[in-house]
């Protein structure tokens, strides 16, 4: 079987435990390779390899970190095809979603920072009296990455792209349920030259080799993107060792459709904003939130074009959906299937794992979930799914939509479905969510601040605003004679 190998200091190296986990194929249920299970012997290879690297990496200009960022992207479009297969694979997401978003995200995040580090400029602030402050942004030694299954390279690149083009050395640990892309990025490197110990990939599980990156001294940043509880977890260890922290977390994401909306551009995109992924996307809309006057018709042409999806194999163009991601998470999703049940709720369409016949019948795939008739404060409205299941709630003045998009301990992504202006302006303004999108979803500029508010999160990626993350700033004031 094939046993993927951790990447320290350019090399591609086993386990020194030489102990490895079960990787699964979701799509099958099977397992088809191995990961090292990496401890803290790996990880001292690996500091010690950023150590070293660090130093040089950081004097390095900017022109060259940005072409090495370039010809990684480069070299992820040259191995599209390969990288996307592996992924499918990998998470059980449609093939035909991993070439045309998932892939094509990672090269421009190695892209977008290759330029973007070019252009990221330091303030400088003048005072009358004959004082000029500047501010000097300098990298910040070792950062660890640490990213979660549902896009796998998409996110992982997100992190280690600005890490490195600011100038830091990197140990990255992708999630053990989604290796794979993560091993395939190692041998890009190594295919481009990256000096060694640059970035270095330890594989593994999360309450091991996760926890003890972030507890080690010699980790001074941390950008991690996953689940609310895991946040907690990090931030109990980092806080206290005074650790600069970036949290991406969970998100229960309000969908709000008014009755003036573009009804058919609406209704195409809510489809897409609830299923995409399988439904796991932070970003994914898990709360419709409907107009009571058109509730009925919303009702029956959305379940109508939800029992339209294609359920099955993630290698047929034709599908929408493949498997989930797991065993475990499969189980959680339905178990919150029965939950919404229990609460009171009437399932509209779906409700329980498709089965499918020959090869995926082992797998993990759950039909499209439609579910009416639950109070906003219900379990099932308030904990995050993560998984094809949706609720639908009507409402009937923009005040209580907001009260009822604003009900949950999240606030990642919201979108707003009107063609009156000054309400879509009115509650961009109001709604508790880091991202509002307006008659759209999932448009994105890299440019823009990315990240959530309450408990999805704390800090921003994207753009500057990551580049200012990876970076250190310290203010220079000279006074001069007049
Ligand atoms: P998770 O928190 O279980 O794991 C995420 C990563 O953290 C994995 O690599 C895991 O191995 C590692 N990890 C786990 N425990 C750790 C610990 N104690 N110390 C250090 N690392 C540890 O999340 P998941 O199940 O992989 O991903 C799903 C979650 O991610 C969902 O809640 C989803 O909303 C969230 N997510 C958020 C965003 C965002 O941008 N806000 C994006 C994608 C996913």
């Amino acid at each position: 079987m094939f046993k993927i190998r951790n990447y320290i200091n350019g090399e591609l190296l086993p386990p020194l435990s030489n102990s490895y986990i079960d990787n699964y194929e979701p799509a099958r249920g099977e397992v088809y390779s191995l990961i090292p299970r990496s401890s803290s012997e790996d990880l001292k290879l690996a500091i010690d390899a950023a150590k070293e690297a660090f130093p040089k990496w950081a004097a390095t200009s900017k022109e060259v970190r940005s072409d090495f960022m370039r010809k990684i992207s480069e070299r992820i479009d040259e191995r599209l095809e390969e990288l996307a297969k592996a992924e499918s694979k990998d998470n059980g997401k449609p093939l035909s979603l991993a070439m045309k978003v998932d892939i094509p995200r990672a090269s421009k995040n190695f892209n977008f920072f290759s330029s973007a580090i070019k252009h990221f400029e330091s303030e400088s602030h003048f005072m009358e009296e004959g004082v000029l402050n500047y501010t000097l942004r300098s990298p910040i030694g070792i950062a660890a990455c640490i990213s979660p299954w549902n896009l796998p390279l998409y996110l992982f690149s997100w992190k280690i792209a600005p890490a490195i083009a600011a100038g830091n050395c990197v140990i990255a640990k992708p999630s053990e349920i989604t290796p794979m892309t993560a091993y395939l990025l190692s041998e890009i490197c190594q295919e481009v030259g990256l000096p060694k110990g640059v970035l270095n990939i330890l594989h593994g599980y999360g309450h091991e080799i996760g926890k003890e990156m972030v507890a080690h001294d010699d980790i001074s940043i941390i950008s991690f993107t996953g689940g609310t509880k895991t946040g907690e977890d990090i931030a109990s260890i980092a806080a206290p060792k005074f650790k600069k922290l970036s949290l991406e977390l969970g998100g229960k994401n309000a969908s709000m459709i008014f009755s003036d909306c573009n009804y058919e551009k609406m209704l195409k995109t809510t489809l897409r904003s609830v299923f995409a992924n399988q439904g796991q996307i932070c970003l994914c809309t898990s709360r419709l939130l409907v107009q009571r006057d058109i509730y009925e018709k919303f009702k029956a042409d959305f379940v109508k074009g939800v029992k339209g999806l294609k359920v099955g194999d993630p290698n047929d163009p034709n599908t929408d959906q493949g498997a989930v991601v797991s065993e475990q998470h499969f189980k959680k999703v339905l178990s919150y299937i029965d939950l919404a049940q229990q609460e009171g709720g009437t399932v509209l369409c779906g409700g329980k794992a498709k089965d499918l016949s020959s090869e995926g019948k082992n797998g993990w795939f759950i039909e499209p979930t439609v579910i009416e008739g639950l109070d906003h404060s219900c379990r099932t409205n308030q904990e995050e799914i993560f998984g094809p299941v949706v609720t639908i709630q009507p409402f009937d003045k923009e005040e209580e939509a907001l009260e009822l998009a604003n009900s949950t301990k999240y606030g990642l992504a919201s979108v707003v479905w009107t063609e009156n202006l000054s309400r879509a302006q009115r509650l961009a303004t109001s709604l508790h969510s880091g991202i509002c999108w307006i008659n759209c979803w999932l448009v994105r500029d890299l440019r823009t601040p990315f990240g959530g508010v309450k408990q999805s999160g704390v800090g921003r990626e994207g753009g500057f605003e990551v580049l200012k993350f990876f970076t250190e700033p310290k203010n220079v004031c000279i006074q001069f004679d007049r």
